[in-house]
């Protein structure tokens, strides 16, 4: 009988690792970008097309191939940077498997151009669909320059199975950062569809970190740094109150390569306690140098996930070198307990600790019980109260009170109109009481605000015209490259809105005019909180123009800690029950609750 048991032909096997390598344009930009900084450029350009569906190129001015490389380079698990056995341990640590050209090589067509410094000419190479097209000699600038069109074109259900290009660009946007954040000594530019949306200098990495996300982030950032023997941490966060709703701007490097862990993230947020909500992401782009012999890491070589064997001490290390941090630069209060101390503890335990730490004799729980102070000795309520001040000092900003003094003599007229006892008040600042037939009724004035000025903005972006307040002197703000993206898809319901922006090149916009309700200054923060909401909204497949009703509501509404006068009380209500849904927000969360008299009645007389 004849042996059925065959090796799968290279082509077959490329597509099927494609599979696991490739899976959108943006693994093209990660692994070819990589490449280009393991090849020691010093210059990186990304040139992208229709969101990399039909075309993406890296040049970089690297080490370059000769002829014979160029060629093998797409052979499957070709490499060169594993030669020694020792050399192993990268595929752990990088993931360097060799594996990467030919996958992309297998679902594409590939162009290169590569020369060695030392060579007078370079040599090109056209693959497709992984069959060998042509080699030939050419001129070329010493280093490498891969094309890579048509992804997925002999891969039909894997190029319907793309997303939009606004989203797959997004999903490039993220890989470039991540690798360019990595490497701040090298200088990267970006152009999709010919227009450039980052030109990165090289740099240290704060000016790397501004220059990624805009000039405001200068102000944004705090410092971090640790050291011990095995560990070090080192990079930059936010400020708590910069943190926002969407996560993206959140970047953990291991060794230089971005890891994604929700488990470290957690130790990073925790870590901010009760000085952002709970639903709050903070800025973070923070570097773990880790000794790989100490502590073992594992990485997978595509998913960008990663395994520690000691787990709980890392976490613990990450959670109070971002606390040390945000006492140190006092934006959070100092600490009641050493944090020198547990630095330097840790750096003991580290070094006493056999060659591989057992996560047993560490365990952070036990480790933090004994040197992290439990959440009351830290004195959360003085915490909570800088919080609540924080928050205060924004809802002044962005209540209304221009609009509502306005509309104080409708109010007086209305007062006429009200019944005796159907006041209503304040509490905590908070919820709004108020009487009805059958009993009471508590609102909750963030809510209720918000369902209000979501109806009206609503009518807004239906055709209503809103009033907008010319800026004496127009404003010219930088947004970053996603926000910027985000602003071109909502341009025609902002303006609606009542903001006039015209674009100023790049991701710079000048602000002719806003609503009435974003104070003079505040236009891009205001205009951030925006598309922030507007992307989470977005997310939920909301309709554009409900969507950025949304946004502008939940930034314009009256937040709790809010004081607010009896009137202004009463023209919430009035403004909630001329809805035409009163009953809960646009996210769907209550806004008022009914209480009847009966029951209260039976409590009072012990009856249930
Ligand atoms: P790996 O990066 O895991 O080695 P790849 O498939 O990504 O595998 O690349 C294969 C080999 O091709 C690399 O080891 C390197 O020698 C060579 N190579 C790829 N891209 C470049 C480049 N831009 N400049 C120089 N050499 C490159
Ligand atoms: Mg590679």
């Amino acid at each position: 009988m004849e042996d059925i048991v065959k090796l799968l032909p290279d082509i077959i096997a490329n597509q099927i690792a494609a599979g696991e390598v490739v899976q959108r344009p943006s693994s093209v930009v990660k692994e070819l970008m990589e490449n280009a900084v393991d090849a020691g450029a010093n210059r990186v350009q990304l040139i992208v097309k229709d969101a990399g569906k039909t075309w993406i190129q890296v040049i970089d001015n690297g080490c370059g191939m000769t002829d014979t490389d160029a060629r093998m380079s797409f052979e499957r698990h070709a490499t060169s940077k594993i030669r020694k056995p020792e050399d192993l341990y990268h595929i752990r640590t990088m993931g360097f498997r060799g594996e990467a050209l030919a996958s992309i090589a297998a679902v594409s067509q590939v162009e290169m151009r590569t020369r060695m410094e030392l060579n007078k000419v370079g040599t090109q190479l056209i693959i497709e669909a992984g069959i060998f097209i042509s080699q030939d000699p050419t001129a070329a600038n010493p280093g490498t320059s891969i094309t890579v069109k048509n992804l997925f074109y002999n891969v039909p259900a894997r190029r319907n199975f793309l997303k939009s290009n606004a989203a797959e660009t997004r999903h490039i946007i993220d890989e470039f950062q991540r690798v360019a954040l990595a490497h701040p000594n090298i200088s990267f530019t970006f152009h999709h569809n010919g227009a450039e949306l980052f030109h990165l200098k090289e740099g240290n990495l704060r000016q790397r970190v501004v220059a990624m996300f805009g000039h405001p982030y200068n102000e944004r950032l705090v410092p971090i740094e640790e050291k011990t023997t095995v560990l070090t941490i080192y990079g930059f966060i936010g400020k708590p109150e910069t943190a926002k709703k969407m996560r993206g701007e959140q970047f953990l490097f291991v060794n230089n390569r971005f890891i994604k862990s929700h488990y470290l993230h957690h130790a990073i947020v925790t870590a901010y306690d009760e000085m952002i909500p709970s639903d709050a992401h903070p800025l973070y782009t923070i570097f773990l140098d880790i000794d790989p012999a100490r502590i073992d890491v594992n990485v997978h070589p595509t998913k960008q996930e990663i395994k520690f064997d000691d787990e709980k001490i890392i976490y613990t290390f990450v959670h109070t070198a971002v606390k040390h941090s945000l006492g140190k630069y006092s934006v959070s209060p100092t600490l009641d307990f050493d944090q020198e101390t547990a630095f330097s503890n840790m750096n003991q335990a580290l070094q006493a600790a056999p060659k591989t730490i057992s996560s047993e004799t560490l365990a952070p729980s036990s480790y933090t019980d004994a040197r992290l102070p439990d959440k009351s000795s830290a004195s959360p309520t003085y915490w909570k109260s800088l919080y609540e001040e924080a928050k205060q000092n924004k809802t002044t900003v962005y209540t209304i009170p221009s609009k509502w003094e306005q509309e104080d003599r409708v109010l007086f007229n209305q007062e006429e109109q009200h019944q005796d006892g159907q006041i209503a008040f304040q509490i905590h600042n908070q919820y709004i009481l108020s009487q009805i037939k059958s009993g009471y009724i508590i609102a909750d004035q963030q809510a209720a605000h918000e369902r209000v000025l979501f109806d009206q903005y609503l009518k807004y972006l239906s055709g209503q015209k809103i009033s907008t307040q010319q800026q004496l002197f127009p404003v010219q703000i930088t947004l970053n490259q996603s926000d910027a993206l985000l602003l071109a898809d909502v341009m025609d319901e902002l303006k609606q809105l009542g903001f006039d922006i015209h674009p100023f090149g790049g991701t710079t916009y000048v602000i002719h005019g806003a609503p009435s309700e974003v104070l003079t200054g505040q236009e891009q923060e205001a205009l951030e909180k925006i598309l922030d909401a507007y992307k989470q909204s977005q997310e939920l497949k909301h309709n554009r123009r409900e969507a950025v009703a949304r946004a502008f509501a939940k930034l314009n509404c009256i937040k709790h800690g809010k004081s607010l006068s009896e009137k202004e009380c009463r023209f919430l209500l009035d403004e909630l029950f001329a809805c035409e849904n009163p009953y809960y927000t646009p996210d769907g969360s209550p806004t008022f609750i009914t209480y009847s008299i009966r029951d209260l009645e039976k409590q009072f007389s012990g009856k249930s």
